[in-house]
């Protein structure tokens, strides 16, 4: 993993802004090219970063053929928008995109914080919206998730009362996998004080089982706050290599904001048009995030089994109590060549996130980590 020794390389030179060597490293996945070469294994098991395992829609491929690479993308991202205002019934001009839905957040940071701001988020919480915040200079606080790894809505609520410029939370949750009640939801709405907003970060949403609350959908009637819904074609709709995420907006005006602090051309041509076509393909998605629900019921007993604790999921994951250091464990993973994520933050480095997979790659997790806990 990368070190933060930004200092030391500039020694001899103009210094860095100082809050860039406080930030804690992002906790990427191991890439499969390096998986391979560690377990010395062709065939490797990525389920370390909440990558779809069935790809994307057949139809991404086909509209990509047509594309001309010589043009500049559309700086507006107007037919994504469409898309998407169509499909969710939001007006086109609340929607903006970003080259992920980690642009976004990064974008937010810089548009709204100043030194004297402060950030509100969870832990264990999904790194960036703690990192973005630290990388624009501001103190960002963490309320901890209660001990059985749900919401703390209380403490939420005391600490609303203190006006964080933004209050970051997902749901369902990165990296726990539970999702806020629509109640829970109601409830830290109405603790937004004018002074912040809220960014529902909801990359997980097509995961969500029918009947279960629809954070987008709750947010919409509430035009009297400020809030921002983040979503993304990483996970459901298979494309995280392309970079691809949007935000839904409360106001026009907060899009606008968001979008003057990109880059003209932040979404590239092909991440566009491939956005596009897995939008259109619904039934791909569906039947993608329908067979991973099921699999991932089917992986989480399995573990309970083996005598593991497994948080309940709403997600394309497991979040799993280790009696060790999840690193170690995630050490003899990676020799059986099998990714998965060991969490660092403190206080959760006895867990590992494991993204589902198919339901072969699951089962074969599941034997090698059974191994792995009696470090056989
Ligand atoms: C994966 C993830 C993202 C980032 O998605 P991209 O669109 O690939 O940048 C954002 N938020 C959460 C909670 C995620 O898990």
């Amino acid at each position: 993993m990368a070190e933060n020794n930004l200092k030391a390389e500039e020694a001899n030179g103009p210094s860095a802004r100082p809050a860039l060597s406080r930030l804690p490293p992002y906790n990427a996945g191991v890439p499969a090219a390096v998986a391979r070469r560690i377990s010395g294994k062709e065939e490797v098991i990525c389920l370390g970063s909440n990558e779809n395992p069935y790809g994307t829609s057949p139809s991404v491929g086909a509209a990509l053929w047509g594309l001309v690479p010589s043009r500049y993308s559309d700086s507006t991202c107007a037919a994504l928008r469409e898309a998407i205002s169509d499909r969710l019934g939001v007006a086109a001009e609340r929607i903006v995109c970003g080259n992920g839905s980690e642009e976004l957040i990064a974008a937010l940071c810089r548009a709204y914080l100043e030194p004297a701001d402060h950030v509100l988020t969870v832990s264990p919480c999904f790194g960036l919206h703690e990192i973005e915040p630290m990388a624009a200079g501001v103190q960002v606080i963490k309320v901890a998730m209660t001990e059985d790894l749900d919401f703390d809505v209380e403490g939420l609520i005391a600490a609303l009362a203190k006006v964080p410029k933004i209050f970051f939370i997902s749901s369902p949750s990165n990296p726990v996998g539970q999702a806020l009640s629509g109640q829970a939801l109601s409830r830290l709405a109405d603790a937004i004080q004018p002074g912040t907003i809220f960014v529902l970060d909801e990359a997980y949403a097509e995961f969500v089982a029918k009947g279960l609350p629809d954070g987008l959908a709750i947010l919409n009637h509430r035009s009297d706050l400020h809030w921002a819904v983040l979503r993304t074609f990483s996970k459901a709709y298979g494309l995280a290599g392309l970079r691809v995420g949007y935000a839904i907006t409360s106001h026009p005006g907060l899009a606008r904001t968001i979008r003057a602090t990109l880059t003209p051309f932040n979404v590239n041509a092909v991440a566009q048009t491939a956005a596009v076509a897995a939008l259109r393909d619904t039934a791909w998605m569906i039947e993608a995030t329908t067979r991973l629900r099921y699999d991932r019921d089917i992986l989480a007993d399995r573990i309970r089994r083996l005598g593991l604790r497994v948080i309940p999921s709403q997600a394309n994951f497991l979040f799993i109590a280790l009696p060790m250091n999840a690193a170690t464990v995630a050490g003899v993973l990676l020799q059986k060549g099998i990714v998965v994520k060991p969490w660092m933050e403190t206080g959760y480095t006895n867990f590992i996130r494991v993204t589902i997979g198919t339901a072969e790659q699951n089962e074969h997790f599941a034997r090698e980590l059974e191994g792995a806990v009696n470090l056989r």
